[in-house]
């Protein structure tokens, strides 16, 4: 494999996928690079798995190469997992990230801080044609702040406290955050994936 498209259109996601794959020569393209523009893929999945897979294997036979994709959000325990994998429109269209930590913040209103506990979750899809697509989840743990705090980051950062931290991942810089990150951790199992598929060639 020495070359792999990587299913975003998000620039800063593409950087941290190239700059991954550079390391073991393996050239990134993102949707940004094709000269053929690519359709946005419906996300009709029900778990993060479905929807990174219908991404990664979409995209791998439109260009029959191989194809990473990745889908991620926010898992509360106290709202039986919500918003998942409608972290990016949960508080409806368009998607608005203030409008959504709102939201979330609403109705955890009345739960103590012991109960709430929360997480990142990154899925990492890897579509090759002619083989099973193959996953790796990376989970950051942490619990959902009662105010905003921080402009870091995105999205959910402004809530969210990660263990072993006092303040928010929006209150983290980037270079800390992304030591720390579920997407970092679904990288790093892709590093040894990626070993084990060099070391066979
Ligand atoms: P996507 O999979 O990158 O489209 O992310 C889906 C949604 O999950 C985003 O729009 C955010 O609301 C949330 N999310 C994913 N990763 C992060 C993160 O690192 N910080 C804050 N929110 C995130």
């Amino acid at each position: 494999m020495n070359e792999i498209i990587i299913a975003t259109k998000n620039p800063g996601k593409a950087k941290e996928f190239q700059a991954f794959f550079s390391e073991y020569n393996i050239k990134a393209i993102s949707l940004l690079d094709l000269s053929e523009s690519v359709e946005d893929i419906e996300e009709t999945g029900t778990t993060f798995e479905e929807n990174a897979a219908l991404k990664a294997e979409q995209i791998a036979n439109l260009f029959e190469t191989p194809v990473l994709a990745d889908d991620s959000g926010l898992v509360i325990d106290a709202l039986d997992g919500r918003p998942g994998i409608y972290s990016a429109r949960y508080a409806g269209e368009p998607k608005n990230d203030k409008a959504n930590l709102e939201k979330v913040l609403k109705e955890l209103q009345n739960v103590p801080d012991t109960d709430r506990t929360a997480r990142f979750v990154c899925v990492l899809a890897v579509a090759i044609p002619g083989k099973d697509t193959i996953f790796k989840k990376g989970h950051c743990e942490g619990k959902i702040s009662n105010d905003p705090d921080g402009s870091n980051g995105f999205g959910y950062d402004p809530i969210f406290i990660p263990d072993g931290y006092s303040k928010t991942m929006a209150q983290l810089s980037s270079d800390e955050k992304n030591k720390i990150s579920h997407r970092k951790n679904a990288i790093t199992q892709l590093e040894s994936w990626i070993k084990d598929v060099q070391q066979s060639l």
